[in-house]
Formats: C-alpha cells, sequence, structure tokens
C-alpha cells in the first residue's frame, strides 16, 4: 500500500460556499433491511447454497472483514442478471448487464465494501448504480444509500429489482461527476466506474474524516485508491492494487 498527501487549495474557497448540509429522513435507513419472506423469491432459496459459497470463496481470496461476507452471503447476485447469465452469477467474474456495462466481480465489490469500513448509520453515495447489486450490498451493512446512475434504463431496471427484493436505497438518474451536493455531506463515498481525473466534485461532498474510494488511473488499468479528507483542504491517498473499470462517463443517457 502506497500513501500520499494531496492539498486541494483551489479547492479551498469553493469548499466554504458550495457545501450544504441538508439532513436525511430516517425512513430510508429502517426500510433497507425490511426483507420479509414474501419478497424473497423461490429462486433466491434455492440458490442459498451457491451464495454462501461465493462468500467462502472470498474468504480464501482474502476478504476478512465478516461483515462483508455476510452480505455477499446474503445478496441473490443472479437476480441482478439476465436470465442468460443466471447460471454464471456465483462464478468469481464480472458478468454483462444492460447498456454494454458491468456488474463487477464479487470479488471486486467485497475489496471496495471492505475498504469502505462502514459503521452502521453512515452516510455512503455509490456512484454507479449499474445493476443494483452494490447497492444492496451497502443496504446490508446497514448504511444509508445513495447511489447515482448515469443511463436512465439501468436506472429504472436496479431500482425495480432492488425494491422487489426489499431494499430501498436512494437512487438517482444523473451524472456521478456532479455528486448530490443537496444531500452532502457524505461518511463514505464509492466509485464503481473509472474516471480518467479525480473527480473533485466529489472530493467536496465528503465530510472531514470520511473517505472515497476509487479505481484510478485511466483507461486500461486502475489503482484502487483511497482519498480521505483530513480536513477542508487536505486529503491523504492510498492505492491498493490494480482492478479494471468500465469508464466513468460525464453526462446521461437513456
Ligand atoms: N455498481 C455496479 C457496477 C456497475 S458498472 C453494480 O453493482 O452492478 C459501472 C456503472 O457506472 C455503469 O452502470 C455505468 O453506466 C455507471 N457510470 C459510468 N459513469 C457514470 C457517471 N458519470 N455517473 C453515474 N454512473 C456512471
Amino acid at each position: 500500500m502506497k500513501t500520499r498527501t494531496r492539498h486541494y487549495f483551489p479547492l479551498f474557497i469553493i469548499v466554504s460556499c458550495c457545501v450544504v448540509t441538508i439532513s436525511c429522513t430516517s425512513n430510508t435507513t429502517k426500510n433497507q433491511n425490511e426483507k420479509s419472506d414474501s419478497t424473497m423469491s423461490d429462486q433466491f432459496r434455492n440458490n442459498l447454497k451457491e451464495v454462501k459459497n461465493l462468500a467462502k470463496e472470498l474468504k480464501r481470496k482474502g476478504i476478512s472483514d465478516e461483515r462483508v461476507l455476510a452480505a455477499i452471503g446474503k445478496v441473490p447476485r443472479h437476480l441482478f442478471v439476465g436470465e442468460y447469465l443466471r447460471e454464471y452469477a456465483y462464478i468469481d467474474e464480472p458478468l454483462s448487464i444492460e447498456k454494454g456495462q458491468t456488474i463487477s466481480q464479487p470479488y471486486t465489490v467485497a475489496f471496495q465494501t471492505e475498504l469502505l469500513k462502514l459503521q452502521p448509520g453512515e452516510k455512503v453515495l455509490e456512484i454507479g448504480t449499474g445493476s443494483g447489486y452494490q447497492a444492496a450490498i451497502l443496504c446490508e451493512m446497514n448504511v444509508e444509500v445513495y447511489s447515482i446512475e448515469r443511463y436512465y434504463e439501468l436506472h429504472i431496471l436496479a431500482k425495480k429489482r432492488l425494491n422487489k427484493l426489499g431494499y430501498y436505497p436512494k437512487l438517482f438518474f444523473g451524472d456521478g461527476f456532479e455528486g448530490l451536493p443537496e444531500y452532502a455531506p457524505f461518511d463514505k463515498i464509492l466509485v464503481t466506474a473509472a474516471p480518467e481525473e479525480i473527480p473533485e466534485k466529489l472530493l467536496l461532498q465528503l465530510r472531514v474524516g470520511g473517505w472515497m474510494v476509487v479505481p484510478l488511473g485511466g483507461r486500461q488499468i486502475q489503482k484502487m485508491t483511497v482519498i480521505k479528507r483530513i480536513n477542508e483542504d487536505k486529503f491523504n491517498l492510498s492505492e491498493y492494487g490494480d482492478f479494471i473499470f468500465v469508464p466513468m462517463q460525464t453526462g446521461t443517457e437513456e
């Protein structure tokens, strides 16, 4: 792991005028884990063994946070991909979803979630809702989840899937580069697509002491990076190995 500190002096001026705190309703957190048996499909029951085995495999591969493993062991990943891919859902591989995007490899989901070191009740912003799988994992961690997706179709599909399973994160259709200033500050921000540059507007939406987990380094391969907000204008960067993500793109699409 490499660590270095960066100062974002130009940001300091913006910070004092654009970070707005709006408290959120407590309903979200309460609802997130209300999952009755009736919402759990029979298909999930049939896949319980596979989902538990996936969690065991990730443990063997080095994921050590038991809460993350427990979350992986509960979310029916096969319900977040097209029917033709369901048989591959419990193999530790990324899979295609609509709009040419991917549902991340389970190991990557677990690795990023572990780096967040989530505490119950924290406010977390995810960039790149995609299939909704990572958002479901975050809901299982008992945090307040906000997630943005730039494709309208993916946003709607993820909402349907998540709600059907009894998860109610706050989902937004929009450009993740903008973040959600009206809901900031966030305790943690998780970026699940690869930006070419550090998304600075997002840094400003972190609370002091909070951090962002983001794959950085361009199109081909990225370094998993944790950027911690030390104070108003000081950020500390740590790197945690190579990963490959789909690009983070500006704007929105249907
Ligand atoms: N977390 C997702 C992974 C999806 S892949 C899951 O669990 O399935 C990354 C996603 O980021 C894609 O859906 C892509 O459309 C989305 N994305 C890329 N750039 C974005 C941006 N600027 N704002 C919001 N979403 C973005």
